[in-house]
């Protein structure tokens, strides 16, 4: 059987794409479809050495998909007639229902759309994706991988919220958990990179992307994470504040007369970084730091001081940490905030090897001393490959 697998990753605004084999991780092309609606659209699509960019308005997701289908066979890429086995897709809500990667039938399709409740920006993003592939790769196996799915069984404590037990079941209110598929991956890649299983292990992971989120891991379970409900709660993120005291949210109604459409698009598109610099990429906020701008300069210290609380949460939870695990764009590249995260913490048997966190070297990397009691690592995080496997898994 073939493992090729076409992922697809359907956002809010954009599609990301890949077509990957599944065992080794190759990539036959991949792309991106961004400002979908809007009427400068863009797709960037690579395939080998040819970078094609097409420029102009897109419709609606499915066009997008569409489009990016006749950039596949100006590539010379039939996807129809290639061989591919399965589709992958990323579903960011899974709910209670779905925790372990399932073939997508009319039912499954229908419960997806379902939990848009749960996640009004992404799920229904998700839905159009799926109706969109099957409609243009008909008779090919679809699975959905859930970003929930890795945080289903957290113990009772770390996934309650201390509200009220009958309005959290009537709601379905709990602590669900995303980018559990970056978590699972990064921490199984950290085990062989150790070579060890990940059952002898307790790991914490910081996800540290655009959105950002950590977890404890006791022996390949997830015990704990930062995000909740929604991708809203927990780390310091792009343009999400993370953590909040739950009375801003009725305080702002009242005092500056915001109304809920106005809280949320502020909690989800103003706050975090760009809130509180007006930037929300990390390497825009390290250049207005060295030009002086005291309001960068908080916002990245106030994204160390809630990184440094959840690590303390986690090694207490967790009694005994082998290994820390850094990931995703600002975990992968920032050398400042993997220091200054895990600074003056020796006396707890973390010993950051300053020369090895200033290298740059492709793959998995360890960057704390050979005799670091914890090993801290750098794990690029692949969530397409991950998708790619566990629809082949599936399927096969
Ligand atoms: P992701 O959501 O994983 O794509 O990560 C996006 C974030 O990673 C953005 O804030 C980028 O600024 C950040 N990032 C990417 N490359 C670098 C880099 N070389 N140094 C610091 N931050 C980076």
């Amino acid at each position: 059987m073939s493992d090729l697998v076409f992922v697809l990753n359907s956002g809010s605004s954009s599609i990301k794409y890949q077509l990957l084999h599944a065992k080794s991780g190759e990539v036959l092309a991949s792309g991106i479809v961004e400002r979908i609606g809007e009427p400068d659209g863009k797709i960037v699509h690579e395939a080998g050495d040819t970078r094609l960019i097409r420029e102009g308005a897109i419709p609606d997701h499915r066009d997008g998909l569409r489009q990016a289908f006749e950039l596949f066979n100006d590539t010379g890429i039939d996807l129809k007639t290639i061989g591919i086995t399965a589709v992958g897709h990323r579903v960011v809500h899974g709910g209670e229902v779905f925790y372990q990667p399932t073939l997508i039938n009319k039912e499954v399709l229908e419960t997806i759309s379902r939990l848009s409740k749960l996640a009004p920006l992404h799920n229904p993003a998700n839905v159009i994706g799926i109706e969109s592939t099957l409609e243009l790769l008909p008779g090919i196996p679809e699975v959905a991988v859930f970003d929930t799915a890795f945080f289903h069984d957290l113990p009772a404590p770390a996934r309650t919220y201390a509200i009220d037990a009958k309005l959290a079941a009537e709601y379905d209110i709990r602590r669900y958990g995303f980018h559990g598929t970056s978590h699972q991956y990064v921490s199984e890649q950290a085990a062989k990179f150790l070579e060890r299983d990940t059952t002898e292990l307790n790991q914490i992971v910081f996800h540290l992307g655009n959105g950002a989120s950590a977890s404890a891991i006791r022996g390949g379970r997830a015990v704990d994470t930062s995000m909740g409900l929604t991708p809203l709660e927990g780390l310091v993120m792009g343009t999400r504040p993370g953590d909040l005291d739950p009375g801003i949210t009725p305080y702002l109604m009242h005092i500056a007369n915001m109304d809920l459409a106005d809280i949320e698009h502020l909690l989800n598109r103003e706050s975090g970084l760009k809130g509180m610099s007006g930037v929300n990429d990390f390497r825009a906020l390290g250049k207005l730091i060295e030009s002086g701008d005291a309001a960068a300069k908080l916002a990245y210290e106030t994204y160390i001081h809630r990184l440094r609380a959840y690590l303390g949460a986690y090694m207490l939870d967790l009694d005994r940490v082998d290994d820390i695990i850094f990931t995703a764009g600002v975990g992968e590249n920032s050398v400042e905030v993997r220091a200054d995260s895990l600074s003056g913490l020796e006396r707890y048997g973390i010993h950051l090897d300053g020369s090895r966190n200033a290298t740059r070297t492709p793959g998995i990397r360890r960057i704390s001393t050979d005799d670091s009691p914890v090993t801290v690592l750098v794990v690029p995080t692949n969530e397409e490959l991950a998708i790619a496997r566990a629809a082949i898994d599936l399927v096969d």
